[in-house]
């Protein structure tokens, strides 16, 4: 089969043939990939950030994977072949107190499909049977495979902020990217407050107004304006670079919480505006397989559109390049 390989740092992947996977133990699944988002994780990868994830060269990349079932070893009762799955990245063991407490993210034995193990930029991939989500009749593999890592991301971070989202509240998401323009619908559904987009790029502010932001802005300095000169009193980052963590905490309401999805810069803040706005910051890691599975339910509803564009497995590289220069609007999927 064929597949796009990291197998240096600061190189582009190699497109190589490699043999089918095969089922080796007996709740092994093979699933044929209908479609495997392109992420900024990967470019993460590409630049040797996650070996702390347990990332080894080399390896096939791509972790946001929908597709079929094409074999299952001998103990699969829960899927047959040709059944259409999403495939949860994290492989957790089940058996852990972390997984017992459904935060599968802090598995002892966590691996990563994509990153620790073979992922799906590829025609074939193999996973565990916990693994998968059904898809609902009629939905698409390639039309969902971004909701396995960018829509539970957003999901999770959303999910724990509901507490905090009750009418009259303002919410902002900074950045309108593959997860961001996620984050900003399920903002919207599952809140009661006000949400306000920003963004730089004119093109995602766009699909802001048509997500249904309540506000769309360009430049992060304008949200206490928006605000009444009150602040948000939550922050969702998708960018994460110093610039936005620190217009994200300027802008932080008194008892607001900063929330950040993205990660490469600094967070710098005087602990005398945190304690005297009795602010807080957290941040967030992907999100668990009933995530995954409540987003599904949801999308099966038609409530969260998620905007994708197809590509050849063979556009793998030129993708990337076009995602570390900001020119994907929305989430671009290899279909092989
Ligand atoms: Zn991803
Ligand atoms: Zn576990």
């Amino acid at each position: 089969m064929r597949a796009a390989q990291l197998q240096e740092y600061h190189r582009p992947l190699e497109l190589i043939e490699k043999p089918e996977p095969e089922p080796v133990s007996p709740r092994d699944v093979v699933v044929k990939i209908g479609g495997a988002g392109v992420c900024a994780t990967d470019l993460h990868a590409q630049e040797g950030q996650m070996e702390p994830a347990g990332l080894k060269l080399p390896v096939v990349l791509g972790h946001e994977n929908g597709g079929w079932v094409h074999a299952v070893g001998s103990d699969v009762t829960t899927v047959d072949s040709g059944d259409s799955v999403l495939v949860f990245p994290a492989y957790s063991c089940g058996l852990c107190v972390e997984c017992r407490r459904g935060r599968e993210m802090y598995c002892e034995r966590h691996q990563f499909t994509g990153l620790t193990r073979d992922g799906g930029f590829a025609d074939y991939v193999l996973v565990d049977e916990r693994s998968l989500v059904p898809l609902p009749a009629g939905v698409e593999p390639a039309a969902v495979a971004p909701h396995a890592d960018a829509g539970i991301t957003a999901y999770h971070a959303v999910k724990r902020l509901l507490p905090r989202l009750a009418p009259g509240t303002s919410s902002v998401v900074i950045g309108v990217g593959g997860v961001g323009h996620i984050a900003l619908q399920l903002l919207r559904i599952l809140g009661g407050g006000s949400v306000i987009a920003v963004d730089t790029d004119e093109r995602r502010r766009k699909l802001a107004s048509e997500l249904g932001a309540d506000e769309v802005l360009a430049d992060a300095d304008d949200v206490k304006e928006a605000t009444n000169g009150v602040g948000a009193d939550v922050v969702l980052d998708f960018v994460a670079n110093d610039a936005t963590h620190a217009a994200g905490l300027r802008m932080l309401a008194r008892g607001g919480l900063y929330s950040t999805v993205g990660f490469g810069g600094m967070i710098t803040a005087h602990s005398a505006a945190l304690v005297g706005g009795e602010q807080a910051i957290a941040g967030n890691l992907v999100g668990s397989w009933i995530d995954l599975w409540e987003l599904m339910q949801l999308h099966a509803r038609g409530d969260v559109t998620l905007r994708t564009e197809t590509h050849p497995l063979e556009a793998v590289n030129d993708l990337l390049d076009k995602l570390r220069a900001g020119e994907i609007t929305g989430r671009a999927v290899l279909v092989p």
